[in-house]
């Protein structure tokens, strides 16, 4: 069998415990895989250590355990180019996005700033690039030359999708990208996320700690708890049959329908 694009191997993660005595285990024998072009939910309630998932993967941190695997190779072993090409190949969005974009920049520069870095773009190439990336977020061409204070918070998710997609990135991942949208942008959102996953052939992970926008756009899910994968598989079958009362509670906390997403023109 071909090798998953992502394959997280009995990965545990532990920091300092606050109290200053022993550690905390934020992750512990985490173990997944994500096939390329596939799209997984990780769904967990705060402090499940979602969070902590998506920085091991992205090398920000490294795991105290475990390995994480990219195409089949330990991002423990990668060398400086390979690590280098991972940071292109794995783009994230965060949950604010007036928190981590550059108040000072346009959107312009926003969206055209990964590509000038990475050297993959220049000219009028970089010009015409950003602004199909414009477009493809459903955003209009005036908002170029607007700065982040200038739009509403689900205009610069927009924003911030449009620079992770930026150096075509092969996985992308979305941790908590609704939560500080108002419900309609939320709603708006997760139609452009739906719609992204349909056109392209890029790989997701999609955390949340809710089920109803997982289950919108992921096969399958994970869930994870205390930093510990409870249950996983296809989302319609921990939906209708949860292992767990903890995944239980989740579908109960969820924005179940009517979603307004279902009330959308196409
Ligand atoms: P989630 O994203 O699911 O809300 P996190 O991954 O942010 O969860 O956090 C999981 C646990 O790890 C929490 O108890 C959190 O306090 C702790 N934690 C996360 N990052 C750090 C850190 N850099 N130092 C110490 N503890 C941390």
């Amino acid at each position: 069998m071909a090798e998953p694009l992502l394959r997280l191997e009995g990965v545990g993660k532990d920091y300092p415990h606050p109290s200053g005595r022993g550690v905390l285990r934020a992750l512990d024998r985490v173990s997944l895989a994500l096939e390329a072009g596939q799209a997984l939910g990780l769904a967990g309630q705060s402090g499940a250590g979602k969070s902590t998932l998506a920085r091991l993967i992205l090398g920000l941190e490294a795991p105290t355990e475990g390995r994480i695997l990219w195409k089949g190779r330990d991002l423990a072993g990668l060398g400086r180019r390979r690590r280098r090409r991972l940071r292109r190949q794995v783009q994230i969005v965060w949950q604010d996005p007036f928190v981590y974009l550059n108040p000072y920049e346009t959107v312009r520069d926003l969206i055209a700033e990964p590509m000038e870095v990475l050297g993959t773009a220049s000219g009028r190439k970089l010009e015409e690039r950003t602004y199909a990336l414009l477009d493809l977020v459903g955003l209009p061409i005036h908002c170029l030359k607007a700065r982040p204070h200038e739009l509403s918070g689900g205009q610069c998710q927009r924003v911030a999708i449009a620079r992770a997609l930026a150096p075509e990135p092969e996985l992308l991942i979305c941790d908590e990208a609704l939560s500080s949208l108002d419900s309609a942008q939320q709603a708006a959102v997760l139609k452009l996320l739906a719609q992204l996953r349909k056109r392209s052939a890029m790989s997701y992970l999609f955390i949340s700690h809710d089920l109803a926008s997982l289950a919108w756009l992921c096969p399958r899910i994970a869930v994870l708890k205390a930093g510990r994968v409870l249950e996983q598989g296809p989302t319609a079958a921990i939906l209708t049959h949860p292992a767990h009362p903890y995944t239980q509670a989740l579908i109960e906390a969820s924005f179940w329908p009517p979603h307004p997403v279902q009330h959308l023109p196409d």
